[in-house]
């Protein structure tokens, strides 16, 4: 283990390699209700603790979670659990996808981004504004042992935002089945039926099946 992963508490099992509290406070969730004996506490993120920097340049969401999951395994020798996700729009042939973070050119600029996508489906009538969200959740043990499981919600882009819960582009976003958008459910409910709900509870499967 190298200086810079010396502050690795005790005790932890899991990592997220992630600096998003929201996902950190999810993957505790799921996590420690889905696999007997792992104590939310033991899912710890990689925020505070300096590792690596990984380059992003896979062109999948897959490829993109597994260089982030491989880096912290590697360095804390502890399971690393990384997710990327983002929004496919069926119109825009699946962007902004992996370029969802910056896609107005300023990375997490989650205004600018949403301005710019209302724009871009301007003329697009409703029955044509369908979209995605797509996560892909990425599990590697320190051996290099990889598995990686995708997680959708469909629905459809609406015109004008619509709620101040969620980030990203969850105002513009009225899931499938629903009558409120993404930013207007509670983080229960969006975790019951969201792409990183589902790809983070079938990782937690493979969690069980790997710890120690
Ligand atoms: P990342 O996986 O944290 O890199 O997220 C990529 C980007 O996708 C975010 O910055 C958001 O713009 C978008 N995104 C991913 N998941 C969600 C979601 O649940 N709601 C809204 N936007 C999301």
């Amino acid at each position: 283990m190298t200086d810079e992963v010396a502050a690795v508490p005790d005790g932890a099992r899991v990592i997220l390699a992630s600096h998003n509290r929201g996902k950190l406070a999810e993957l505790q969730r799921i996590l420690s209700a889905a696999v007997p004996g792992l104590a939310p506490e033991a899912i710890i993120s990689s925020a505070g603790i300096d590792l690596p920097d990984v380059v992003e340049d896979a062109v999948t969401f897959e490829g993109n979670a597994l260089l982030k999951a491989h880096s912290a395994a590697e360095a804390t020798r502890l399971l690393a659990v990384a997710d990327d996700s983002g929004l496919a729009v069926d119109v825009l042939g699946g962007s902004p996808g992996i370029f969802s973070a910056r896609w107005s050119g300023r990375h997490g600029d989650d205004e600018a981004n949403n301005d710019l996508l209302l724009a871009q489906l301007s003329d697009v009538p409703e029955v044509h504004r369908r979209a995605r969200f797509v996560c892909a959740a990425a599990l590697v043990a320190p051996d290099g042992t990889e598995t990686v499981e995708r997680g959708e919600m469909p629905g459809r882009l609406l015109t004008e935002r619509r709620g101040d819960g969620g980030f990203g582009y969850d105002p513009l976003f009225l899931p499938d089945g629903q009558t409120r958008t993404s930013a207007e459910l509670s983080a229960a409910e969006k975790d019951a039926i969201s792409h990183r709900g589902i790809a983070f509870r079938a990782i937690s499967r493979h969690v069980a099946r790997l710890r120690g």
